[in-house]
């Protein structure tokens, strides 16, 4: 699967993604990541990627016309076309669903805005307007690394053992992952459950279930359909 990531600071991605199982899922050629610069695409000596809004109002907007020169680049390079996804504060909300669909394509192009954003006719060029949440970043760098990091450890390979991507949060029934222990079996008065001790697996796994369930209903009812104010706490 090819990533291709527009933004007008490239090389801030590059660190975050040459770590850990997407910089090993890099290097063995499972995925291909590749940072573009926006002002490669632009036609005039400043390399000008931004300009005054129309209608007035502050900060600057940046030009269609480079991204839409970008894709149509990228897309002359790949066989199957890509996905195209704006990475925007006023986008759909991202959700895992999405990252599973996205694993089985071939290719995504992701466009990162800054300053105010971007021309609204870049919404011509695009498959997906997506959001990672509801707040305002500075631009769409962070977002576009969350969407290729979500994305690429749901690709088959990159996480060496499925099983522990398939226990993740949100992939069973929608439902968060179990919470997980390691030594010391007690830290300053805090026990390990016994269960988990006790080598026996089919215990263990029941206890999971119900300790999954348990944290989905504390911290996230709304993913099994209940009305998050009807638990009343949100801590502890
Ligand atoms: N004026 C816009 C905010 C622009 S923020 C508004 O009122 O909504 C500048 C850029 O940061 C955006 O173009 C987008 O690429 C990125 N960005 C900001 N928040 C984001 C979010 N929650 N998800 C994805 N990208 C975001």
């Amino acid at each position: 699967m090819r990533f291709d990531v527009v933004s007008i600071f490239p090389e801030s991605l590059e660190g975050l993604l040459s770590i850990g199982v997407l910089g090993q899922a890099r290097a063995a050629g499972m995925i291909d990541v590749r940072l573009h610069d926006l002002r490669d695409f632009t036609d005039d000596p400043h390399r000008i990627v931004d300009d005054r809004p129309y209608g007035g109002g502050a900060g600057m907007v940046m030009k269609v016309e480079p991204f839409v020169r970008a894709i149509e680049s990228i897309q002359a390079d790949v066989d199957t076309p890509s996905r195209v996804v704006f990475l925007s504060s006023q986008g759909k909300l991202f959700q895992h669903g999405d990252a599973i669909g996205w694993a089985g394509e071939t290719g995504l192009i992701l466009l990162c805005g800054r300053y105010e954003g971007v021309d609204e006719r870049i919404l011509e060029y695009v498959d997906e307007e997506v959001a990672i949440g509801d707040y305002v970043l500075a631009g769409g760098e962070v977002a576009a690394a969350v969407v290729v990091e979500a994305v690429s450890r749901l690709t088959p390979g990159v996480v060496g053992k499925f099983e522990s991507v398939a226990t993740d949060s949100f992939f069973e029934e929608g439902k968060l992952g179990a919470p997980q222990y390691t030594r010391p079996p007690e830290f300053r008065g805090a026990a390990v459950p016994e269960i988990l001790l006790s080598g026996d697996h089919e215990k263990i796994e029941a206890f999971r279930k119900q300790a999954a369930w348990r944290k989905t209903i504390r911290n996230r009812p709304d993913l099994l359909g209940m009305d998050p104010s009807a638990t009343g706490e949100n801590h502890g």
